[in-house]
């Protein structure tokens, strides 16, 4: 057995279809009087039945939660926040109104009950991004980690299912990482395995069946294992990737990582062997499919996107997000520092091409 270091992360999580019915209880946990209930425009119906639910005890919504935080709307949230008197962040959807309530717990340290709509993870991270001038940065502080979770597939029915797919790949990559993560451990091997499995199993069913309780409460609980992971360990080449390709040329989040994850594992597949076989036998193929074509096709086969072409992004780009995918590179099984330029260039033609790996 390998030496590692396990740090567990104290939050509280409350699982099950129906299980929105214990959001008093859970709040009366939290020794909260006045929640902020926070979310999307998209998702304001959502945010005022939590209201509702918790009549006096909700102080208000904010339903104007965005794509990477602008400090803009943090610092508006916060305010709000301030003016209502609030003692809690309710965030019901995905990461961008999670991270809008991160902004605000990193601020004030208030509590956050996260209410996860999607399979971004975000809700199981003391991982926070606030966006200024352009620019996204991105910190750890331990007072943005959601106290509690209530994560119940009924709310996520409503996920339309191309962005359900999407999404998924999105929680796979943290599990997939996490596999080779230098920082690993046993429990987030098993937890990764357990999550890529979960979501590869659900996501076709889902596919097939938008209202099917019992896939979207698998996938739901892959995304909370992959969102575990990504709290816990390291991430590399491919999370740099979709960063840069995200942040630099706007593509879209979800969309990014399900393109880049299998070109980034064929990547580093002769690398590390062992987390390929675990993460080949959690997406159940067999023999003559590598865990990265069987990633590929998992995605291809559910109608997701599987080539940065069809997602926004201009060949003509390909050189910078090179060069700067090379720039300050994070520690990844096999280099990809300057020295390695060409390499990525052309791992990322391959994903610009959408060619599925051997
Ligand atoms: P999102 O939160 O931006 O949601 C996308 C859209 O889907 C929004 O309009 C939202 O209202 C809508 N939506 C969400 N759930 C829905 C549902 N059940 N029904 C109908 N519509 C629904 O997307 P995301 O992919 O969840 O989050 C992406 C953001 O989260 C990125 O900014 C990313 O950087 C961040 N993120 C952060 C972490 C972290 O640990 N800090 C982890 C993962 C993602």
């Amino acid at each position: 057995m390998k030496a590692f270091v396990y740090n567990g992360q104290p939050s509280r999580v409350v699982f099950g279809a129906g299980s929105l019915v214990h959001l008093e209880r859970e709040i009366d946990l939290l020794g909260a009087r006045r929640a902020l209930v926070l979310s999307t425009p998209e998702q304001a119906p959502q945010a005022q039945m939590v209201a509702d639910r918790l009549g006096s005890r909700a102080a208000g919504i904010f339903a104007r939660a965005m794509m990477h935080v602008p400090i803009e709307t943090a610092r508006e949230a916060r305010e709000v926040a301030h003016r209502l008197g609030a003692d809690c962040a309710i965030a019901i959807g995905g990461g961008s109104t999670t991270g809008l309530g991160k902004a605000i717990a990193l601020d004030s340290g208030l509590p956050i009950l996260a209410i996860p709509t999607t399979y971004a993870g975000s809700e199981m991270t003391p991982i926070y991004g606030i966006t200024e001038a352009g620019l996204k940065k991105t910190g750890k502080d331990a007072r943005v980690l959601p106290r509690t979770v209530i994560y119940d597939p009924e709310l996520t029915l409503s996920l339309p299912v191309a962005m359900s797919v999407t999404s998924g790949m999105n929680a796979i990559a943290h599990a997939a990482e996490g596999l080779y993560a230098q920082d690993s451990n046993p429990v987030m091997n098993l937890m990764a395995e357990e999550g890529i499995r979960a979501l590869a199993q659900a996501l076709p069913a889902i596919r097939q069946s938008a209202d099917d309780v019992k896939a979207r409460g698998g996938a739901l609980y892959g995304a909370w294992l992959c969102g575990t992971v990504l709290g816990n360990v390291g991430m590399a080449l491919h999370h740099k990737l979709c960063h840069t390709l995200g942040g630099s040329f706007n593509l879209p989040h979800a969309e990014v990582h399900t393109v880049v994850l299998p070109q980034a594992m064929a990547f580093n597949a002769e690398a590390v062997p062992d987390a390929m076989s675990r993460m080949a036998r959690a997406l159940g193929t067999t023999g003559q499919v590598s865990a990265a074509a069987a990633l590929f096709d998992l995605a291809r086969d559910n109608g997701a996107p599987v080539a940065l072409k069809d997602i926004g992004m201009q060949a003509a780009d390909l050189d910078r997000a090179a060069d700067i995918g090379v720039s300050n590179p994070y520690w990844n099984p096999r280099s990809f520092g300057p020295g390695q330029r060409d390499d990525i260039r052309q791992l990322l033609q391959r994903a610009y091409d959408g060619v599925r790996p051997d």
